[in-house]
């Protein structure tokens, strides 16, 4: 039995910023399944870099249950020593993914080291995917192929060992403002697209709070939040502005259609176009990924509420449930320390929450596939 935190210390001192392969990450994660039937799910990113999806079993059949984890991490600052030379400090493992996500998966392989695969009578899965932090690209693949089936899912990611049911979408789009170069010391030449763009985020308030009366009370905060993230536009101080670019997201709650936003901006762009005909804006959906909404079973969250002393929650951010989740299956994101660490340079996991989501993992095994 290897130690969970030896584990870790390994994974992160294994670079899987998603633009690498995660090709090395998933060859140490196979040494602890030797004796699963492997099946591989290769293909290569437009940036041509080897990218490789897994999903090991421990016999052939729909997995009574599946633990999905995600081997890619966000970038991380230069001069930050500890992202790939992992430290423990104080009770806590520092790194890039030690929290999102390899903490998961540390505890996964360690799980999976204190069971016998050939003992379980109903069979486990474990699924490795690539490129989660650059839109669920791995997942998405596999779920096109149906690659996986599952009675009961648990996707990693760090929720405090509280059990999430539900999580929001995800939108992006960009909206593109045109208007008229011209010099600027004759500005009835031209027409400013950065003019014209104000207007657009004003009309971006208003849709706000269109989103905003639609409550969904199980979520903080309670509705579909939108946000205008960046603009871009203009060329020179002496210019009238031709052109202006804002991108803009979205994060739609549970049984609202993430389309239902998009419709919102495209009316107020006629409207304004209507009122005032130079206006020219034009609405690009780039990324539509719809909401986890709650399964409707119920024993896997339970299970996890009783094991971890933590109550079922929603989260705000997108994850793999979304694309690996089924209608007829119940889904669970679920993994050890905090999202709000994530993501930014200081980035750790506590051990002690470590220790706690293997138990958890080791008594789901022996619960649905014993
Ligand atoms: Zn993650």
């Amino acid at each position: 039995m290897v130690k969970t935190a030896s584990i870790l210390r390994d994974l992160v001192a294994i670079p899987s910023v998603s633009s690498l392969s995660n090709v090395p990450v998933v060859n140490y994660a196979l040494k602890f399944l030797d004796r699963w039937k492997i099946e591989r799910h290769p293909y290569t990113d437009p940036a041509g870099t080897a990218k490789l999806n897994v999903v090991a079993r421990t016999r052939p059949g729909i997995a009574a249950l599946a633990l999905v984890c995600h081997t890619d991490t966000v970038p991380f600052d230069a001069d930050w020593k500890e992202a790939v030379n992992p430290k423990i400090r104080a009770g806590k493992l520092y790194g890039r993914g030690s929290c999102d996500v390899k903490g998961f998966l540390a505890c996964v392989l360690s799980a999976a080291s204190r069971i016998d695969p050939e003992r379980l009578a109903r069979p486990l899965a474990v699924v490795l995917t690539a490129d989660e932090e650059i839109g669920c690209v791995g997942a998405k693949l596999l779920a096109k192929k149906k690659a996986l089936r599952a009675r009961h899912t648990i996707i990693g990611e760090p929720t405090g060992l509280a059990p999430v049911r539900a999580g929001k979408g995800y939108a992006l789009a960009e909206i593109v403002v045109r208007g008229k170069e011209a010099h600027s010391a004759f500005p009835a030449r031209g027409r400013s697209a950065i003019a014209d763009a104000a207007r657009v985020i004003l009309a971006l308030e208003r849709v706000s709070r269109k989103l905003a009366a639609r409550r969904n009370r199980a979520f903080d905060p309670p509705y579909t939040t939108l946000n205008a993230g960046v603009i871009r536009g203009g060329s020179a101080k002496n210019i009238v502005p031709g052109e202006c670019r804002i991108t803009v997201e979205w994060r739609p709650v549970p049984g609202q259609d993430g389309r239902w936003a998009a419709e919102l901006i495209g009316e107020e762009l006629a409207a304004l176009r209507k009122k005032d005909p130079g206006f020219q804006a034009e609405l690009e959906v780039k990324r539509l990924d719809p909401a986890f909404a709650p399964s409707r079973g119920e024993a896997l969250a339970n299970l996890l509420e009783r094991l971890s002393g933590r109550r079922a929650a929603t989260v705000a951010f997108g994850t793999e449930a979304a694309h690996l989740g089924s209608p007829d299956a119940e889904t669970v994101v679920f993994g050890p320390g905090d999202m709000t660490v994530a993501h930014r340079p200081g980035e750790f996991v506590p051990l002690g929450e470590l220790e706690q989501c293997v138990t958890c993992l080791v008594a789901a095994i022996r619960e649905f596939c014993a």
